[in-house]
């Protein structure tokens, strides 16, 4: 773990992050994960199951169900539930909205977290780093991040923040 390059972005929606990690991991030949998609999956499946993703209790109750997997390769981010490729559907106006309640529960947050270090222990394993995106990366998931990025942009300029 001590060689692996593990780097951490964060930064508000619209700031070409994404973008940017992806671009970082490819140059630099490493993993990429997408915390996000993986909170966003789980909110995906909790609608499809008509639960109601408002109440805590009930969100904590079924944290653990359902078997979440992403995709590290940075020229090709997915993201399954159950064997699903739901990589569309969780960025759709439904899972957006409801996102942020889901993410909010502990329950959740154990969950994911602990499959994010794996994913970014497995990645270290393998080819010496990950670019990881998401809020808690360099203060929770993996603090031990020797990068830490808080990437903001001009909303005025889109072209230039892409670059
Ligand atoms: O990055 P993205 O917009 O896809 O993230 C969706 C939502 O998931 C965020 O708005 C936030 O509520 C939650 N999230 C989080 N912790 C992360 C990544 C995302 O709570 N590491």
């Amino acid at each position: 773990m001590a060689d692996c390059l593990v780097i951490a972005v964060d930064g508000p929606s619209g700031s070409g992050k994404s973008s940017a990690a992806r671009g970082a991991a490819r140059a630099l030949g490493l993993r990429y994960l997408d915390t996000g998609a993986m909170y966003r999956a789980l909110t995906w499946w909790m609608l499809g199951r008509g639960l109601e993703v408002s109440d805590p209790v009930v969100v904590a109750g079924h944290a653990g169900e359902p078997v979440i997997e992403v995709g590290t390769d940075p020229d090709q981010p997915w993201v399954s539930v159950d064997g699903t490729d739901v990589s569309g559907p969780i960025r759709e106006r439904p899972v957006t909205n409801a996102v942020s309640a889901v993410a909010s529960v502990p329950e959740v947050r154990r969950h994911l977290i602990a499959q994010q270090r794996e994913i970014i222990a497995r990645a270290c394993a393998e080819t010496g780093g990950i670019v990881a995106e998401g809020r808690d990366i360099g203060t929770v998931v993996a603090p031990q991040a020797r990068v830490k990025v808080f990437l903001t942009a001009a909303e005025s300029a889109p072209g230039p923040r892409r670059l």
